[in-house]
């Protein structure tokens, strides 16, 4: 599900799973579209997807929940003025970035939210969001952690949305497994998010073992040893599968002039894939991690 529209998930090709056109750490009392001038966004991000586009990048994942600058305005100009297919997400983050209501709401409100934007769009706009985005940090998850992950394990059943959760670490991610598991939610429809964080290879392989998604999206130079490390272990262990590929790149800061100093979204397609074939990563494995498995991992399953 696009900011433009449902599109067969064939047509996702080269695939950026986890990135940020803009980002508001503002705090959730603050959060809002008056802080920021959409145009200036547009403007200032637009030649960044651009050249994530020239370098063969076909699908964006927008991974900004609400009350971090989830735009849906801004994120539907920016598909409609570059043709790059973009994703944005419902559900929500962590604290600081969770309003008031989201301690005082039950997992079945907080769902009911989530499952209205699915149905009838984001913020007044038709702009549908096409997964949930949530986020536990640090283990053990505080309670409020865990009524996030239940409201996310509602609305995926009720709209077949994949949950992606900002993780960072093996044991957390065993315990997010712990309750989608009670919640009657498959592996395969999570996204274990900055799982390159773990350097616990065995960890990070018994996670995998449950079949989730594995997102190793800290791609850049300053990261190369500790991906390769990881990624070349984990495809040794037959995981090509569940990995998925992206920068946590971007973005425009709300509340720094001009939206501050914007990381490019082109290195994975221009440094970090040669660098991969050096070290005898096939193309085909490539194309696994880069093309189909973001097209099965976004995937809107019948609800
Ligand atoms: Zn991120």
């Amino acid at each position: 599900m696009t900011v433009l529209g449902p599109i067969d998930p064939d047509r996702l090709g080269f695939t950026l799973p986890h990135e940020h056109v803009m980002v508001d750490f503002g705090g959730a009392a603050t959060a809002g579209p008056h802080r920021y001038d959409r145009d200036e966004v547009v403007r200032t991000m637009e030649p960044h997807l651009r050249a994530a586009m020239d370098a063969g990048v076909r699908s964006f994942v927008d991974c900004s929940p609400m009350f971090l600058a989830r735009d849906p305005v801004v994120l539907r100009e920016l598909a409609l003025r570059t043709g790059m297919h973009i994703v944005t997400n419902t559900g929500q983050y962590k604290e600081p970035y969770l309003p008031d209501e989201t301690f005082a709401l039950l997992a079945e409100e907080l769902a009911d939210q989530w499952i209205a934007e699915w149905h009838d769009g984001i913020d007044g706009t038709d702009v549908r969001p096409g997964f949930i985005k949530t986020a536990v940090e640090p283990e053990p998850l505080a309670p409020v952690q865990q009524k996030v992950i239940a409201a996310a394990t509602l609305t995926s059943r009720a709209t077949g949305m994949t949950i992606g959760t900002h993780t960072c670490r093996g044991v957390p991610a065993l315990q997010v497994l712990r309750l989608l598991d009670r919640y009657g939610v498959a592996p395969r429809k999570w996204i274990f998010i900055h799982a390159h964080q773990e350097s616990d290879i065995g960890l990070l392989e018994l996670v995998a073992r449950s079949g989730c998604w594995i997102e190793l999206d800290g791609i850049g130079p300053a990261t190369d040893a500790a991906t390769l490390s990881t990624l070349l272990q984990l495809l040794d262990a037959g995981f090509e599968s569940q990995i998925l590929l992206s920068h946590d790149a971007g973005w425009y800061s709300v509340g720094e002039p001009g939206g501050g100093s914007v990381t490019p979204y082109t290195d994975l397609p221009q440094r970090f894939i040669p660098l991969m074939r050096e070290f005898g990563v096939s193309n085909a494995s490539i194309f696994a991690m880069t093309v189909t498995n973001p097209a099965r991992a976004f995937r809107i399953d019948p609800a």
